[in-house]
Formats: C-alpha cells, sequence, structure tokens
C-alpha cells in the first residue's frame, strides 16, 4: 500500500528544484468534472508530450490520456475540480545505463578489421567505415497451404516489459543466485528492498522466444478487444502448415562463410526458427529447408555470358561440417561447436520437443512478489 508519493521537479531557470509529497486521504474527497475538462486535459498533454519528446530525458509513467489512476493538479472551483493537469513523476534514474551493462561481446561492431561474423556476411556501418553485405535474401512467395485467416484478428494484449524486474534482464556473472539492479546494487526481498554493497552486473543477453505448444485459436484471442481498445494488434494470421519459397543470393563466400549461412538457415533436423509477430504468444514457428544449392565459381560469369551453374545441393552438409570445424578451431574453450555453450543453450530454445510446458510470461503479481527470485537456468 502506497501512503505518499514524493516527486522533485527538474532545475528550473532560476536552479531550483521544488520537493512535493502528495499524501493518500482516507476517506478521500471527491470532485466531479465535465468532459470539457477531459478533452483540454488531453489537448495540453499531447503539446507536453511533443515538447517533451523534443527535450529528451526521462521516460514518463504518465503520458497517457486522462484515465482512472492518474495522478492530477486541479483548481476548485463551486465545489467542481477544473483546470486538471498532469503531475509528471519520473522514473528513477540509475548511474549506470543499459548499455553499459552490454557485455562487450554484444557490443555493435565498429572496427573494420575485427567484424564479428554478421557483419562481415550482411555488411556494416561504423562512422566513415563500411563493408559491403554478400548476402541478399528474396521475399517470400505463397506456394501452399490454407492461407490467412479470413478475417482480422485481435491477438491477444501481452503486458508493458517491466524494467525493474530486474531479474529478468540483468545477471550477476559471478554469482547467479544474486539479483542486482542497474547500479549493481543487491535486491534483498521478493518486493524489491535495495541492499548494500555494489557488484557486477550485466544484461542476460539476446532476446529468444520459446516455441509454444500448438493451441486452439480462442487461446491467443483478445477476450475484450473494446477494453483494450488502444493497445490492440488486429492481424491476419496464417494457419499453421503454409508454405513459402524463397532465395538467398551470396557472392565470393568462403566455404566455411557458405557453412555458416546455410546453417543459419536450416539448423538441424529437430530446431525451428521463430518469425514475425506474436512470438511470445506462440506463434511464428517455422521451418526452413534448402531445396537446392547453385553455386558459380572461378569468376566465370566475368568471362562467360552463359555462366554454368553447379548444383551443390547434396554438399549442403559438407559446407556446414567446414564451418562446424571453422568454428571449433577459432573459439577460445577449444571445444567443439555442437558442444559450445551457447550454441548448446540455442538448441534448447528452438527445439520445439524441449520447450517448457508453459512458455507464457508471467503475470504482473509475479513480476511484483518475485523480484528477488533468480531465473532458473537454461
Ligand atoms: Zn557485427
Amino acid at each position: 500500500m502506497i501512503d505518499y508519493l514524493y516527486k522533485i521537479t527538474a532545475q528550473s531557470i532560476n536552479n531550483k528544484k521544488r520537493d512535493r509529497v502528495f499524501v493518500y486521504k482516507n476517506p478521500a474527497p471527491q470532485y466531479s468534472f465535465s468532459a470539457a475538462e477531459v478533452e483540454d486535459y488531453n489537448t495540453v498533454l499531447t503539446g507536453q508530450l511533443e515538447e517533451h519528446l523534443k527535450r529528451g530525458g526521462f521516460a514518463l509513467t504518465e503520458g497517457n490520456k486522462l484515465t482512472v489512476g492518474a495522478l492530477v493538479y486541479f483548481l476548485v472551483e463551486n465545489g467542481r475540480a477544473v483546470r486538471l493537469s498532469r503531475v509528471e513523476i519520473p522514473r528513477i534514474r540509475y548511474n549506470y545505463s543499459r548499455t553499459d551493462r552490454l557485455p562487450q561481446a554484444y557490443h555493435k561492431c565498429s572496427d573494420p578489421e575485427h567484424l564479428c561474423a554478421a557483419c562481415q556476411l550482411f555488411g556494416f556501418v561504423a562512422d566513415t567505415h563500411g563493408a559491403r553485405g554478400r548476402i541478399i535474401v528474396t521475399d517470400a512467395r505463397w506456394l501452399s497451404g490454407s492461407g490467412e485467416h479470413h478475417q482480422f484478428f485481435p491477438l491477444k494484449v501481452l503486458g508493458e516489459p517491466h524494467p525493474t524486474s530486474y531479474n529478468f534482464y540483468l545477471i550477476d556473472p559471478h554469482n547467479h543466485n544474486q539479483v542486482r539492479n542497474y547500479d549493481g546494487l543487491p535486491i534483498t526481498d521478493n518486493r524489491g528492498q535495495l541492499g548494500q554493497p555494489a557488484g557486477d552486473v550485466q544484461l542476460r543477453g539476446r532476446k529468444f522466444y520459446f516455441h509454444h505448444p500448438c493451441q486452439d485459436w480462442a487461446a491467443y484471442r483478445c477476450a475484450d478487444p473494446d477494453q483494450f481498445r488502444r493497445v490492440l494488434n488486429k492481424v491476419k494470421p496464417l494457419a499453421p502448415g503454409n508454405s513459402f519459397q524463397f532465395q538467398v543470393q551470396f557472392r565470393n563466400l568462403s566455404d566455411a562463410e557458405l557453412g555458416l549461412l546455410l546453417y543459419c538457415l536450416i539448423l538441424e533436423e529437430n530446431l525451428r526458427h521463430k518469425l514475425g509477430l506474436a512470438r511470445a504468444l506462440g506463434f511464428g514457428t517455422v521451418k526452413i529447408e534448402c531445396q537446392s544449392l547453385m553455386v558459380t565459381r572461378n569468376g566465370d560469369r566475368y568471362t562467360l555470358l552463359d555462366a554454368p551453374s553447379e548444383d551443390e545441393t547434396s554438399k549442403i552438409q559438407q559446407y556446414i561440417n567446414t564451418f562446424k570445424t571453422a568454428a571449433a578451431g577459432s573459439n577460445t574453450e577449444g571445444v567443439s561447436f555442437d558442444d559450445l555453450k551457447n550454441v548448446k543453450k540455442l538448441k534448447k530454445i528452438l527445439d520445439p520437443s524441449q520447450a517448457p510446458a508453459n512458455p507464457d510470461y508471467p503475470g504482473f503479481t509475479w513480476y511484483r512478489d518475485h523480484k528477488n527470485k533468480t531465473l532458473q537456468k537454461l
């Protein structure tokens, strides 16, 4: 139960800050206000938010139109509330930002001499440096299946991210059982109490979605589209079993690079990609197969009008093995590709048969009451 709110304003032109404490009265007095006041409020708010976007700064907690629960100032005139205005309560700022907590291995490439495999293949731009991509993926053409839903379908609404659920986003690299905030301060109880001293903390890594068991359409449908009108996503999803065809064009790839490209596309027999919208709800489980691999070599296409392409479909696995050997040779742990820690984890995430029984996000109360709980390891 919150008894009061404490607010400090940003520095004014005279370098002054103002403190304000809002106390909840019990019983609370009630005032009514007119629809015209609501309209004024929303008009002023739109202007304020535009101004705020221009200036940059805090993430606003009170950016919504007037709704139940909003904190407002108002004047009382003849027993009615007039001139409603927003009370801005900025989120707490941390000394360290999210970017500060990103491990070096995940930073964007900046040195053209040391590019990651993705930038080498797909190209990169940083300051005055750039490298051209060597891969082009075409649009996918629909081949067969029952096609898309005949009507727009209102997707179940997911909650917002919970930035203060540090256990979801951050990890102490030395002690996985200790939840810490962005400043490295330990969380000491399940409601998020902070302790001392600060320690190491980093972002957990990249975001992936588990595959979900196939469910009836009702499980994905928003139960009350009117209530969630403002955040509702209406889509025409594809039923299971549709097939598409697309091409991937590449140039000047080494055998190992071609192997990497092939592996990224077709993965392994039991693994599936996650593609498109509503992946958190369970959509987007996709199997990619490579039907044919055609390779033109030795620069023939520069000297011959009708350069022959060789059908190397039967060599797909060979290319992948070349890539796996190269990856094993270049990692510092000296382990085979399939035994690399991140590869093992990826194989667990992308394998539908290993998906958790209920891969949904927990509800609001879980986030509120488990601030101190470390997440299970993969
Ligand atoms: Zn890169």
